[in-house]
Order: C-alpha cells, then sequence, then structure tokens
C-alpha cells in the first residue's frame, strides 16, 4: 500500500504519483524550517482539469502534521486508482498535500509554533474564546512526565472529571486555548504560515469556480479503522454534505459528532476565503485507538517539546507513541482507511455527475 514511512517519503511519493497522473503541480515551501534531514517542507498542490473549472473537487491532507501519514497516503492510493476517470469535463481534482509539513516531518500534531491550525483560524482582532483550559493548564502538561508531579496531576485531572463531568473537562482541554503557546490545542496569537498559504492556495484554485466539494482528512477520533464524515459548520452544509456524502455525515453542532464544536478550523477559514454558498466541505476522522489512549500520547508529546526537550531520554519512545496514535501502521487499518476515503470519492463523484 502507498502510505508514507516519513514526510519526505511521502512528498517524493505524492509528486512522482501526481505527475505520472498528468497532474500539475506547484510548492509552496515554508520560509525558515527543514525537515529531519535538512529537507525542504512544503505544502504541495496538485491540480488536474482547467483552471476555469466550474466545479473543483478539494482533498486536504497533514493540517494536524503527524495525522499527514494517512492522508498523504489516502491521496497517493487516489492518485494510483482509476477513480479520477470519468469525471465530468467541467471538473477539476485539486490534492493538498501536507498543509502542516512541519508537523508532518517531526511528529507533531501542531505546527512549528505549537499551533494547532484547527484553533487559528480565528479573527485575531477579536476576544478568544476561553473554555476553561486555564485551569487544567499544568495538569494536561506537568513539570515531570513521571513520579509524583504526573500522578499529582492525573489525580487534578479525575476530580475535575469527578466533579464537572468529562464533556466539561473535553471541552476545557481541547476547545481551543490562546494564553498557554506550550500547551494542547493552542490557537495561537496571529495567523500561522499554514494558514495563510491554505487561504493563498484556494484564492488561486477555488475561488473561480462555482462550487467546490471538499475532503480535509484527519485522524484520532473514533472507533478503530472508521472514517466519519463530519460537517463543523452549519446545519446548511450538513444537508448539501449529506446529498453529496451519504446520510451518514454527522454535524458538530448537532452533538452527534465524534468530535467537538469548535471555531478556527482550516474549514471555516476556506468558507472565509470562498463566501457563503460556494463550499461544501466535511472532515473525515479516522478513529485509530481510545481517547485516553490518544491524549495520553498528545499529553506525553506537548510535554516533551515544553519541558523535556528533544535530547531527553524519553524523546524517541514520545515520538513514537505520537506517530502509532494517529497511524496504525497495520495492513487491515490501512485497507479500511482506503475503503471508506475511496467509497466517498465514488459518492461524490456520482453527485456530481
Ligand atoms: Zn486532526
Amino acid at each position: 500500500m502507498l502510505y508514507p514511512t516519513d514526510y519526505a517519503d511521502a512528498r517524493e511519493r505524492f509528486r512522482e504519483l501526481a505527475s505520472r497522473a498528468d497532474f500539475s503541480l506547484e510548492s509552496y515551501a515554508h520560509p525558515t524550517k527543514k525537515g529531519p534531514g535538512g529537507e525542504t517542507l512544503a505544502c504541495d498542490v496538485a491540480r488536474f482539469g482547467p483552471m476555469d473549472a466550474k466545479r473543483v473537487i478539494l482533498i486536504s491532507s497533514g493540517a494536524h502534521g503527524v495525522e499527514g501519514f494517512c492522508g498523504s497516503g489516502c491521496q497517493a492510493e487516489l492518485l494510483a486508482s482509476d477513480l479520477m476517470e470519468g469525471l465530468p469535463r467541467d471538473t477539476a481534482i485539486v490534492l493538498v498535500h501536507a498543509v502542516n509539513p512541519y508537523g508532518f516531518a517531526w511528529l507533531r500534531r501542531t505546527n512549528e509554533d505549537n499551533i494547532d491550525l484547527n484553533r487559528n483560524c480565528v479573527d485575531h482582532s477579536l476576544e478568544y474564546p476561553n473554555p476553561g483550559y486555564d485551569e487544567i493548564h499544568d495538569w494536561l502538561v506537568p513539570k515531570d512526565w513521571d513520579g509524583k508531579a504526573r500522578a499529582e496531576a492525573d489525580a487534578s485531572i479525575e476530580a475535575y472529571i469527578a466533579k464537572r463531568g468529562l464533556r466539561a473537562f473535553q471541552i476545557a482541554m481541547s476547545g481551543g486555548q490562546y494564553n498557554h503557546p506550550d500547551g494542547l490545542f493552542y490557537g495561537g496569537k496571529a495567523a500561522a504560515w499554514s494558514n495563510t498559504t491554505w487561504r493563498t492556495l484556494l484564492r488561486k484554485h477555488c475561488a473561480g469556480a462555482e462550487q467546490v466539494y471538499g475532503i480535509d482528512i484527519h485522524t484520532g477520533l473514533g472507533p478503530r479503522a472508521v472514517g466519519e464524515a463530519i460537517c463543523v459548520t452549519n446545519e446548511t452544509e450538513h444537508l448539501k454534505a449529506k446529498a453529496l456524502f451519504g446520510e451518514e455525515v454527522t454535524w458538530t453542532g448537532g452533538g452527534e459528532a465524534v468530535s467537538a464544536q469548535v471555531g478556527g478550523s482550516l474549514l471555516h477559514a476556506a468558507h472565509d476565503e470562498l463566501g457563503a454558498g460556494k463550499l461544501t466541505m466535511i472532515a473525515l476522522e479516522y478513529g485509530t485507538y481510545s481517547i485516553p489512549e490518544t491524549l495520553e500520547a498528545l499529553r506525553a508529546e506537548t510535554w516533551l517539546v515544553a519541558r523535556g526537550g528533544p535530547q531527553s531520554e524519553q524523546a524517541s519512545k514520545i515520538k513514537q507513541a505520537l506517530k502509532d496514535a494517529f497511524f496504525i501502521d497495520e495492513h487491515d487499518w490501512k485497507q479500511a482507511v482506503t475503503a471508506r476515503f475511496f467509497d466517498l470519492f465514488r459518492k461524490l463523484k456520482g453527485s456530481l455527475s
């Protein structure tokens, strides 16, 4: 199967398969950062179809860095398949590879500044939302990852959940926070490079179309290998998404989706850029492990960068655990992930013709 071993491998494979499939390629190289092997970090865009196409299918990967192992694999499998044959003439395909190349290459869910891009696309001139993260930050990212400090932190989290409920804890933790640059789900203080790059490439590739249909690929939430199609905006888009991708599309606003409702995601940015009514886009969220398991990996890696440092003895173990939490490198998982992605692509294609 065409799932990558690391970012450099992913990028090379994506570009090669795209060229072979007659896609045109362009790259948005990161202005300051390089990969672990000194390689260029870039968001690559492959396009097939006329620049003035009335309809655009947009498929993006790697917004959450390390989740790009899955998204890049799906894009590679699509490029190597015959699924794109028979698309209507007025329809172009735009594949955006590694929206957050730094996180992909360095095994982070966040970007080079620990920013969660799906919390970064807010209006930074307005007051930031604060669903209660300040209170739990020190517990989520304790002084030490082992021993007394960690045990005390975990006990505090348990007590918080016992008193206020798991849902309140999840909202406080993952709703997006703007006060702790070394914490979890940090939204940043200004638009990140990936955010502005995303907006630039959308203006170039999608703004001229009448309709844009999108899938943004993620991992880490939901049952193992299940790919939940989620609408993250409003009821109108949810209805359109169901008509295109199937009745099973969930909506964060309806409370039935595997992910909580957050503002400031890249999908919200896409709506800002393309204007109301043009875009119908889902987040495709593939399950890996349980929430406690994924959260453990996420906290550990955040602790490593904030407090432990890359030279600490736990570093390689913690990095590997993060990758494993967001990408199950087993044949049956990858097979199910590809099949689900193909299934959604076929439904979309069927809706367009
Ligand atoms: Zn994600």
